[in-house]
């Protein structure tokens, strides 16, 4: 094998599934992926950064069934990298802690593959850390220790309970829950106190996390008594007394509420790092892309027209059509063609798009949506006004409509982009809403409704319950059977607001 033709793997910690707790580093080499190797625990965040061109390989355990033996998950490293592929093995938490991290390493190092590795947030702490549990404390103990509770081929452990008696510190056990019992029982018998506090923590820094106190005494009947969802570590040591007065995670405003948004990929991120600041867990879902349409002579011609002042008004219904707009006129020209020109924007985002090109609406309708745009509008134009709308090919008649009763407009209605609509290849959105997974699905506008229905197939939509910025995106959804709440004002925060009301609601309900 030719060295230079040789690919590399990236040996990639994920952390413990909140998105936010995955590293610069690991972003940076995940967003240049050829081919991904991605295990079960893997956040479903995290799985959404995943470029679209990447080839994925599931290697993970689902259901005592494992899709790849470890053996074949080395091959297919070893097999990737030498097709000259970069390879990103992407691992729960961080690789190198009961991730078998090492092991994958071998073959690659047997081969003289190229690797890099890049640790990850370990579940063992950060777990803990979102329950309000700091795993050492000066007050309660001098040493913190990482216990697997898997037991061995011949179903013993490899556990030292005395020796970990001894240590007086804090003990974290992973994949522990189904030893649950003989650890709480290892240690008892090893002479620690029956009173000592102890937890069990569950998906920890997700939506669903949740926390079970009790003693090393009592834990084990507490956890009888209901179902223990996995992953989840258990943590016995005094620090755990003061998980309840420290817990923090549980009391954002958001907390516990899992969001889908749904939006093109370019203006995601706004939205998402919002409701996540509040504490929600955001799935992102590209649903829908926009892309320029080629142009054939009739975008440039209009931009021609506009210079020379044959235009009047200028009407954007969207960030996107102002961004592929602009595209084109600077590559004419600069902003100065716009002289003399009022520009109409149908609400914040787009006056915020316009704003990056140094300009400002000299109109935005009261309700941000393509109705009120047209009616509000017409109200102020002048007879024989001449308008040019540079916007999606899907757009919608209403604007139209609404601007026809001024006497006399001539109106340029032209399509500058076109909307694609995109699934995701690693998040089954039918079985995360048919299972209550996710509590909602946030749309911003009625074509992210479409590419939504459109992508996923199958799904009974009365399970969806939607939070919609917009009249139209509303009836969009309606019509598709979903339960509905509209933001009261077309603004992000008010859609946020909008999201935290339906989560109380549907709670009591
Ligand atoms: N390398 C991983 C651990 C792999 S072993 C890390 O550093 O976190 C898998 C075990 O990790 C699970 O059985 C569970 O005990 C723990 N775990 C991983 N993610 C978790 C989460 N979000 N919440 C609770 N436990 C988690």
């Amino acid at each position: 094998m030719d060295e230079k033709n040789m690919g590399k793997v990236w040996l990639v910690g994920a952390g413990p599934g909140d998105v936010g707790l995955f590293t610069q580093r690991g972003r940076e080499v995940l967003e240049q992926a050829e081919v991904v190797v991605y295990d079960a625990l893997v956040g479903q965040g995290i799985l959404g950064l995943i470029p679209e061109s990447a080839e994925l390989i599931f290697a993970g355990k689902r259901a005592g069934n494992h899709f790849l033996r470890q053996e074949q998950t080395n091959q297919v490293l070893l097999d990737k990298a030498l097709e000259g592929k970069r390879v990103v093995r992407l691992k729960g938490g961080d690789p190198f802690l009961f991730g078998r991290g090492g092991e994958e390493l071998e073959l690659l190092a047997e081969h003289n593959v190229p690797f890099e590795i890049v640790p990850g947030i370990t579940s063992a702490f950060a777990v803990p850390a979102y329950n309000g549990i700091p795993v050492t404390h000066r007050d309660f103990c001098s040493s913190v220790h990482i216990i697997t509770g898997h037991r061995r081929a011949d179903h013993s452990y490899d556990i030292d309970f005395e020796a970990l008696v001894r240590t007086k510190g804090t003990l974290v056990f992973l994949m522990g829950i189904a030893a649950l019992p003989d650890i709480c029982g290892g240690l008892l018998q090893a002479g620690m106190d029956p009173e000592m506090p102890a937890a069990v923590l569950e998906r920890g820094t997700t939506a669903a996390q949740r926390r079970i106190s009790g003693t090393l005494g009592t834990l084990e009947e507490i956890c009888s008594r209901t179902t223990v969802q996995t992953p989840a570590i258990i943590v016995v040591g005094k620090v755990c007394s003061v998980a309840d007065q420290f817990a923090w995670y549980e009391k954002k405003p958001l907390a516990g509420v899992k969001v889908m948004v749904t939006r093109p990929k370019e203006l995601i991120s706004g939205l998402s790092s919002r409701l996540r600041l509040q504490g929600a867990e955001v799935l992102e879902l590209p649903s829908i892309r926009t892309v320029a349409r080629a142009d054939d002579g009739e975008l440039q011609s209009c931009i021609e027209k506009l210079g020379a002042g044959e235009y009047d008004w200028l009407v954007f219904t969207s960030p996107s059509g102002v961004r592929i707009f602009f595209e084109k006129l600077f590559a004419h020209g600069d902003v100065r063609m716009l002289a003399g020109v009022k520009i109409a924007s149908i609400g914040q985002g787009t006056s915020k798009a316009l704003a990056k090109v140094g300009l400002k609406a000299d109109f935005v309708p009261t309700v941000y949506d393509g109705v009120t745009l047209g009616k509000e509008l017409a109200q102020i134009l002048p007879e024989g006004v001449r308008v040019l709308i540079p916007r999606a090919a899907i757009g919608n008649h209403e604007l139209i409509e609404g601007l026809s009763a001024v006497p006399g407009i001539r109106i340029t209605d032209i399509a500058t982009y076109d909307t694609e609509y995109t699934a995701s290849q690693v998040i089954d959105v039918k079985k995360s809403f048919e299972e209550g997974d996710v509590d909602f699905a946030v749309f911003t506008s009625a074509s992210t409704v479409r590419g939504f229905a459109g992508s996923v197939e199958g799904l009974d939509f009365s399970k969806v319950k939607a939070v919609c910025i917009g009249r139209q995106t509303q009836e969009a959804a309606a019509g598709y059977g979903m339960r509905t709440w509209t933001a009261e004002k077309a603004t992000l925060d008010s859609l946020i607001k909008r999201v935290g009301e339906a989560a109380r609601e549907t709670e009591e309900s």
